[in-house]
């Protein structure tokens, strides 16, 4: 009789994977702990699913290879990537959602279902899966994966009773750490590096950096379109541009997430992290004093608040006044006078690098992805199957790849748990 594919994690990459290995001729049962298929799915893209994103590289994601400069470019992560996105990609993604009846809408460069609606997915998936015949066990929770010979044992606690089960094809799918209560809790990394596979242990990321800089209170609740510039140890480590959000201990928003592989990493905000945010990404220093002056010139008796917030939140203009120690209520007129020539340049550089100090990143609870997990050497990229545990294959967040923001975690579940399915199908036949 044909041995079952057992897949662990009905997420993105654990359906993914049952739907092609189904389509592939497999036999296939789909173990999650959740009472439903694809929990986390209805949270993307604040319920909306970004699916995939219209511009794609390899250059959208990291490993925990890649940890600063010098790493950046990691070719061994680069080649990884090419090697699994060579064979599922971004328009394999959008006809794969297309044949299950579901027309995607691309909003600057992102792509949704159409009516927006994550439901949609996770419903599609679901249905697809059964449709090929997937055997769900739901309330199934994995604690133990043992090698037994040319096999895995698989011990779970399924319907609230201790039960085993033993296959010769075992894919793992159970996501990352983050957001625990979608079901994806880390526990199944423990497990791997119970059996002997070697990784990277999971640290949040695409999430917010934590601060203790005193100042930020001022700025609470302040939005701004702004760049962020990274420094670990006063070196630039990235940049990034967008909408920025402060809070009260902490700095927030897209640029904020994108970077923030780089601060969790190694501990790297640990290591005199610095986040320079620039009010004005789009304006050299030089430019800005031109504006700043020849509005002070047009309106010379206005208050240099006034001024200030004609260019920027009232919050902002009234911390760079009170960081250098200027009247709000002082005549432009009288502040751009030369003997006031540095107070200007100050100014000018709070504008274009107020500096906040990194002292920690929020938790997995309000982490969008989890960067670490089994370590790529360990992996065969044109299978997703363990060099040294044949029979055994990852995919998605447990494997250690993780992606800036713009659907590309996503990207990376779908391309990475379609290799494995198929792999272990045609290993099946
Ligand atoms: C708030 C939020 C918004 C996001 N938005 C986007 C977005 O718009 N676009 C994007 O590309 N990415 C987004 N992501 C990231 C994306 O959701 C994940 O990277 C992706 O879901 C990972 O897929 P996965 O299959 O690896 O894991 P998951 O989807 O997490 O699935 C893993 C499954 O395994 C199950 N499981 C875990 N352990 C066990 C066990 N021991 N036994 C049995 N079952 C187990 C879990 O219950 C879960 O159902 C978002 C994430 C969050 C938290």
């Amino acid at each position: 009789m044909q041995d079952s594919i057992y897949i662990l994690g009905a997420g993105a990459s654990g359906m993914m994977a049952a739907i092609s290995a189904a389509k592939n001729g497999a036999s296939v049962v789909l173990m999650e702990a959740n009472k439903e298929a694809g929990k986390k799915i209805l949270m993307t893209g604040n319920g909306r699913c970004n699916i995939t994103n219209q511009i794609f590289s390899n250059q959208q994601y990291f490993s925990s290879r890649m940890k600063d400069l010098s790493s950046i470019d990691d070719t061994y992560t680069k080649d990884f990537l090419n090697q699994v996105f060579s064979q599922f990609a971004m328009e394999d993604t959008l006809s794969f959602f297309h044949e299950l009846g579901i027309l995607t809408k691309n909003i600057d460069g992102y792509y949704y279902p159409r009516n927006l609606q994550a439901k949609t997915i996770q419903t599609a998936l679901y249905e697809e899966c059964k449709r090929l015949g997937v055997r769900f066990l739901f309330d199934c929770k994995v604690k133990k994966i043992e090698k037994v010979m040319d096999t895995y044992r698989i011990e779970a606690i399924y319907g609230g009773k201790r039960t085993s089960y033993l296959t010769s094809k075992l894919i793992v799918a159970c996501g990352g750490a983050s957001y625990p209560n979608t079901g994806s809790d880390g526990y199944a990394l423990n497990l791997l590096g119970k059996l002997g596979l070697p990784f990277y242990p999971f640290k949040p990321s695409l999430t917010a950096a934590k601060s203790m800089d005193g100042f930020l209170k001022a700025l609470k609740g302040l939005r701004i379109n702004g760049g962020v510039k990274l420094y670990l140890e006063d070196r630039l480590i990235c940049e990034e541009e967008g909408q920025i959000q402060f809070l009260e201990n902490e700095v927030s928003g897209i640029p904020v997430f994108q970077i923030s592989h780089f601060l969790s990493v190694e501990d790297n905000y640990q290591k005199k992290a610095i986040l320079r945010i620039d009010f004005f990404p789009e304006l050299g220093e030089d430019d800005l004093w031109e504006i700043l002056a020849g509005n002070a010139m047009k309106r010379p008796n206005q208050s240099m608040k006034q001024l200030l917030c004609g260019l920027i939140p009232d919050k902002a203009a009234k911390l760079f006044l009170n960081g250098i120690g200027l009247s709000e209520e002082m005549p432009s007129k009288e502040f751009f006078k030369d003997q006031n020539r540095e107070k200007q340049l100050l100014l000018i550089a709070l504008m274009k690098g107020l500096s906040i100090k990194v002292c920690g990143l929020r938790d997995f609870s309000g982490a969008q992805v989890s960067l670490g997990g089994v370590l790529l050497t360990e992996i065969c990229p044109k299978t997703m199957e363990c060099n040294s545990y044949p029979g055994l294959y990852v995919c998605g967040e447990l494997v250690d790849i993780d992606g800036i923001c713009g659907g590309y975690n996503l990207q990376w579940a779908w391309s990475s748990g379609y290799l494995a399915g198929i792999s272990a199908a045609n290993t099946c036949k």
